[in-house]
């Protein structure tokens, strides 16, 4: 299929441009994070009632139902319109959904899918823990089953949007006999449940998106399980390559948008006569662009997704890095009064971190893609 002239490509491409034109915000994200919560659940339940909540999402589920591919051109066509990102969706619907759509029992997905998708309920992931990032599956946060209940003490952190979300997809030991791998579990914890204490850390860019999760006896159904008891790594393996796939979609587009603003801004102050200058303005968007088109070679299903998802994750971390350092080179002392690239610049740093830091990926690409020894 020629993407650029296939008719029902570019029939979708317009419906969508139009749509977005129509219909995007045109006030900006607010800074405060109760308000930019109600602004992102707005959008998100704009996004459903005009039909473009869930492209690739199952019509069971609320979704249009359409490829994989289509939903990459409705990112396109929503970077491209300058439209607000998912926000504090991203966990939501960028990977318990799906989990739930892949793991959940009808139950489970008629109980959270529709309350995700139509803007209503956003999400948080309490997987990581102090000890317990890169080694996952050395997590200790305790679960013991009581009753027809999970009881569970601990302590995760990282846990982005903790603070506002209504739910959390929780990874727990249910088995602290089993090798480490098999004695957890993923569960659905909602937020406002007794014995959870959540705190924001400030972080050097002036954020406090993180936080730390405090679990005091804290009690979730047995029927909250996603996945199976004591299968959970399989579930958040399922997670994983979710949020290191699609889930960066976004952001990887933005930067090929970025970076051509950044050529015609370093073409007006005469800077792309500076060959090293000129040079890494090309390279970056030649990355950008080469990752995009992989990630069409993915959704076509035609290379190995977890290939595709820890290069995702490898490119979008140093690129956004790139990006941030050239924009700051390039605005030289104006870029003390516009401040914005130097806080894209230190928030650029943890990108090459979350879901998995770029080592972990490049671990995953040797061995399992590359089939190289440990
Ligand atoms: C922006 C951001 C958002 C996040 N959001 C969430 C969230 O919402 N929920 C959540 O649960 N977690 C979240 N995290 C946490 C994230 O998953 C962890 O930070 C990450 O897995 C790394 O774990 P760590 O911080 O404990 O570092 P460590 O695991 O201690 O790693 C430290 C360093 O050692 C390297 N390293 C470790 N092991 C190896 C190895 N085997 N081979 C080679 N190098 C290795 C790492 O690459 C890293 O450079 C987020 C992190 C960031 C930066």
């Amino acid at each position: 299929m020629d993407l650029l002239t296939d008719p029902t490509i570019t029939a979708f491409r317009e419906e969508a441009r139009t749509w977005l034109e129509e219909n995007k915000p045109t006030e900006a994200r607010p800074h405060d994070d109760q308000a930019a919560r109600e602004f992102d659940r707005a959008w998100q339940h704009k996004q459903y009632e005009g039909g473009w909540a869930g492209v690739a999402w199952p019509e069971e589920f609320g979704g249009r139902g359409l490829a994989p591919l289509q939903q990459m051109i409705w990112y396109e066509e929503m970077v491209r319109a300058g439209a607000p990102s998912t926000g504090s969706f991203t966990v939501a619907l960028g990977h318990a959904g799906p989990t739930i759509m892949a793991n959940g029992t009808k139950e489970q997905q008629a109980l959270y899918l529709d309350r995700i998708i139509s803007g209503d309920t956003p999400w948080c992931q309490g997987f990581s823990e102090p000890g317990s990032g890169s080694d996952l599956a050395s997590l200790r946060t305790r679960a013991v089953i009581d009753g027809d209940e999970l009881v569970v003490n601990g302590q995760k952190i990282w846990t982005s949007y903790a603070h506002i979300a209504d739910f959390q997809e929780l990874l727990v030991r249910t088995d602290p006999e089993a090798p480490k791998h098999k004695g957890i579990t993923w569960v659905v914890m909602a937020m406002d449940t007794p014995g959870l204490t959540v705190r924001p850390i400030q972080t050097i860019d002036g954020n406090a998106h993180f936080c730390e999760c405090f679990y005091d006896d804290v009690r979730i159904p047995l029927a909250n399980v996603v996945g199976g008891l004591n299968n959970g790594w399989r579930t958040a393996m399922s997670t994983l390559s979710f949020e290191r796939g699609m889930g960066y979609l976004q952001s990887r587009l933005t930067i090929i948008n970025e970076v051509d603003k950044l050529i015609e801004e370093a073409r007006q102050r005469k800077l792309l006569e500076n060959d090293r200058i000129a040079y890494e303005l090309a390279h970056i968007r030649a990355q950008a662009v080469t990752v995009h088109a992989l990630g069409y070679d993915g959704v076509a299903a035609t290379s190995q997704p977890e290939l595709m998802s820890s290069v995702n994750q490898i490119f979008n971390g140093e690129l956004s890095k790139s990006l941030a350092r050239i924009a700051i080179e390039i605005q030289g002392d104006d870029g003390l009064e516009r401040t914005e690239w130097n806080g894209r610049y230190l928030g650029s740093f943890p990108a090459t971190i979350a879901g998995g830091s770029k080592d972990i990926q490049k671990n995953i690409l040797g061995e399992r893609v590359l089939g190289l020894p440990r």
